[in-house]
Parts: C-alpha cells; structure tokens; sequence
C-alpha cells in the first residue's frame, strides 16, 4: 500500500497544474485511467482534419516531469475518513491530502432512442474516435444537439468535409449563454451561408431508429431524415453510410463516486469555499468537478472550462506549500470562431442580466488595423455595465482577427471592478498593423457610447 503526501484523483488541467506546482516540492501521486489525457477545446479539428488526432494527446511528462508519479488506473472507491483510495487494478493508496479532479461527464437526455447507435457525445477520446470512424465510413448526414461553443465548432468541422449538417438549439440564436442577439447575428448569417441548417427555438424530442439511428424528431413536428440528402423523404439510396446524433448540450459534473463519502456535493458539483476546500479536512477538489459561484453576482453558476479549472487547481497547490490563495469565481470569458468572424464574450449578457442588473450598454465599431491598411478587418464590442454603479458586468466581440485578447481585457475590467469612467481612461496602444488609429480605441469608444446611453 503507497502513501503519498497528496493524492490527486484525475488528468486533466486541474490536475496538471497542481502537479506543476507540487511535483518538485511534495510527494505527489495523480491517478488517471487514459493512456493520453486530452486537449478536448482540439477535439473538433480532428474531425475537421485539421489536425491527426495524436497532436490531441498530452505528453505523460507534463506530469512525470513534475516530478509527480503517474498512476493508470480508475478510482473505484474511496475512504475519506481512513484517507484510502482503491483502485480498478487492485491497488489501494492513502495519502495526506487528496485532490479530487475527476471533471464533468457530457450530458445525454435520456429521450426515446437515446441508445441507438450513431447516438454520441463529444467529450473522450472514445466519443472522437467512434465519430471520426463514422464521418469516414460514409456518414453524410449529422444532427448536432446544442448551439454552444463545442456545437458550433463540431458542426462546422462536419460541414467542412461534406457532411450536411443540422444544428438544433432551444434558444433562439446560436451561442445563448456567450453572446447577445445582436452581437451574434453577422456570425449566425455566415454559419448559414456556408451551408449549416439552423433548427432554433427548437427541440430533439425522439430519435427514431432500429439499430442505428435514421430520424430525428423535433418539437414543432420537423422530422429530419438522416438518410436522405433531402429533409423530406424517407430514404434516399444515394446515402449509404449510417446517421449521427452528436449531443453537445452541456456538461454535469463526476461525482458518483462520492456520493457516499460524507462529501458535501450540490447541484453543479463538489461544494468548495474559496481555498478550494471541501467539508472534509484535508480533502479538496478543483475543476469541472465542483459547484462554484459568479465572480460578479455570487450565485452558483456554471463554469465548466479548462480556463476556470487551471486557476482553481492553482489555488489548491498554493494553498498546500502555505500561501493564502483564494479563487474568486467564474467569470467565464470564452471564445469561439465562426466562418470567418472570431466571437467571444465574458461576464453577464444583457439578455441573462435581466432581473438581476439595470443595465446601460456601450457600442463601438473599428477596424482590426488602420483602415488604410491592405488586411483592415471590422471588429465589434459590446459593454454592459451596472447602471447604478456603472462597474463592467460583461462584454463581447465580434471580429474579423482573433477576439480573445480583447474578451480577456473584458473579464480584467469585469475582475477588478472597473467602471465605464474607468475605461473612457484607458490608456491604449496603435500601430498601422495592430489597431486602430490612434484617434479611437474599441473599449474607450464603448465607454463613451455606454456613458451616452446612461
Ligand atoms: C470538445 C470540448 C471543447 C472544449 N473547449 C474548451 C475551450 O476552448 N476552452 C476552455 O476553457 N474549455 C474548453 N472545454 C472544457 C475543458 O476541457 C474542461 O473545462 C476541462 O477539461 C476541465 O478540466 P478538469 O481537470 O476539471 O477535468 P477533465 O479535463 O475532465 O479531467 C478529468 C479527469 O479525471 C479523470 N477521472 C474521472 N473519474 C476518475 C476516477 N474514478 N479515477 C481516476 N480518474 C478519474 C478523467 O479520466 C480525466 O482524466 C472543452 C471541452 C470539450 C469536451
């Protein structure tokens, strides 16, 4: 039986980053069941053949290097009070303290022909293989559940190798909890020019099939035919290759393992203070696993990104060599691309700010580069902010260059509290090549335009 002085359940950035700290510092052992953790946000362009899919594989030595011992192999049970996991293979380990980082499994509503085959979601490297195998055995037709993010970027990687591709989504623009109506628009448009059929405010309530999955049935009565080219008949004989149904509606955390340990679990996952700490001394958990809050209103909101799990387990590995760390919450900045347009939001939406916040929102409109430049591009932004006490609650960013930078300044203006009298301050850089003319400046402009609309 190993002991080690922590123990961290999981392999994914949680757990890595928290070896990166402690692995020359403790002795630290970190138990994972793959052969490869994986870079999920990658997944899609495997699919898109972008990129093979071992470039998605991470290196055993960003743990090993650590200095932390690597352990293949699935936690089956564990003993928090006697400080003892056992294992598939047979093996029990106690420790000083435990991490558990174990993520969140990709939900699949349990609807009528759930189980089919050609039924998938998207998160492990058996969900990306089995679809690889399917887009390269003849699938031509493919269903993708969920206008998120992971949606958006599976459905255009099919799309881009000839697959004609669904969306259906319940809400009524791609991109709902990311970005406003207004902001998503141009990008929507694009998505739907380049061939991608939109079914929204809409719903997969039955998937019809006997073996493999063949219908797909929606909620205002559509049926969409995954062996027809055409929607509206049956069967086509020109489609060969079998149906795919591709869930991406969201995530909930794995946590079943804990559910009989004396371990606080709520709604969206381990329950955790703001040292990552659990009811349980010396037992911490960080990542996709557990229940956090908003860093701007401190109600429990969802935060199930590599970007929230990295600085979590970084509050944990702190904490443990004696420093006094918090993580103060999700604040969810993101982004994705559409066709051509790089979009990306943080914080609240005007639309989700209702009921909560009186807001005021600011606009501006440049180019990505002096306009007179040869590559200029338009790049839009969008403030909210807290009319009473004019502070920064969100923000987004449709452009025709890559938008995270300017969702990141955002979420900085959205953490520390900024105001719109801040941001009209803001003290910028310009460059023919990189911004605007120094006459403007995006997040001034918004400023000034929200500071109008007050
Ligand atoms: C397709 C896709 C695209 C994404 N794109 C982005 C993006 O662009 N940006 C972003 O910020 N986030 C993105 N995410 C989300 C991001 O991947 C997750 O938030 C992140 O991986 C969470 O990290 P984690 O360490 O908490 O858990 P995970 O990475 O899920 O790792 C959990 C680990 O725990 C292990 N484990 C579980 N149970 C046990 C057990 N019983 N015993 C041993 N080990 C166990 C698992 O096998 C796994 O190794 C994406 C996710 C997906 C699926």
């Amino acid at each position: 039986m190993k002991k080690f002085e922590v123990l961290i359940i999981g392999g994914g950035p949680a757990a890595i980053t928290i070896c990166k700290i402690l692995g020359q510092k403790k002795q630290v052992g970190i138990i994972r069941p793959e052969d490869y953790s994986m870079i999920y946000c990658a997944m899609p362009y495997v699919i898109e053949k972008i990129l093979p899919i071992q470039k998605t594989f991470k290196k055993d030595e960003l743990v090993t290097d650590t200095g932390a011992e690597l352990i293949r192999d699935t936690v089956t049970h564990v003993n928090l009070e006697a400080r003892e996991v056992k294992t598939a293979k047979g093996q029990t380990y106690t420790y000083d303290k435990i991490v558990i980082t174990t993520g969140a499994l990709p939900v699949l509503p349990k609807i009528e022909g759930y189980d089919l085959k050609g039924v998938s979601t998207f998160k492990t490297e058996e969900d990306l293989k089995n679809i690889q195998a399917a887009t390269e055995n003849g699938t031509k037709k493919v269903v993708v559940v969920g206008a998120g993010a992971i949606g958006i970027e599976l459905a255009q990687a099919f799309n881009k190798i000839g697959i004609k591709t669904h969306i259906v989504d319940a809400e009524a623009h791609i991109l709902p909890n990311m970005m406003d109506h207004e902001m998503v628009e141009a990008a929507q448009a694009e998505l739907i020019a380049s061939g991608v059929t939109l079914h929204l405010n809409n719903k997969v309530v039955a998937l019809k099939g006997k073996e493999f999955v063949k219908k797909v049935m929606l909620e205002d009565g559509t049926s969409i035919h995954l062996h027809s080219l055409d929607d509206c008949s049956e069967a086509d004989k020109n489609v060969t290759g079998n149906g795919l149904v591709v869930f991406a509606v969201g995530m909930r955390p794995n946590v079943e393992l804990f559910r009989d340990t004396g371990l606080a679990i709520g709604r969206d996952g381990i329950i955790v203070n703001e040292k990552m700490e659990t009811n349980i001394a010396d037992v911490y958990a960080a990542g996709d696993c557990v229940q956090f809050k908003s860093g701007i209103t401190n109600e429990i909101i969802s935060g199930k990104l590599a970007t929230n799990a990295v600085p979590m387990g970084r509050v944990v590995a702190k904490n443990m060599l004696g420093e006094n760390k918090i993580y103060k919450g999700f604040f969810n900045g993101a982004a994705t691309k559409i066709e051509n347009l790089f979009v990306g939001g943080s914080g609240i939406s005007e639309k989700l700010s209702k009921n909560k916040f009186e807001v005021t929102v600011g606009y501006s409109e440049l180019t990505t580069t002096f306009p007179i430049m040869p590559d200029a591009k338009k790049v839009k932004i969008k403030l909210i902010s807290d009319k009473k006490t004019k502070k920064i609650i969100g923000g987004q960013v449709v452009s025709g260059t890559p938008s995270a930078d300017k969702v990141d300044l955002i979420t900085m203006a959205i953490q520390h509290g900024l105001t719109i009298d801040d941001l009209m301050d803001f003290s910028y850089s310009s460059q023919p090549y990189q911004s605007f003319f120094p006459a403007g400046n995006l997040l001034v402009n918004a400023a000034e335009n929200a500071e109008v609309n007050i």
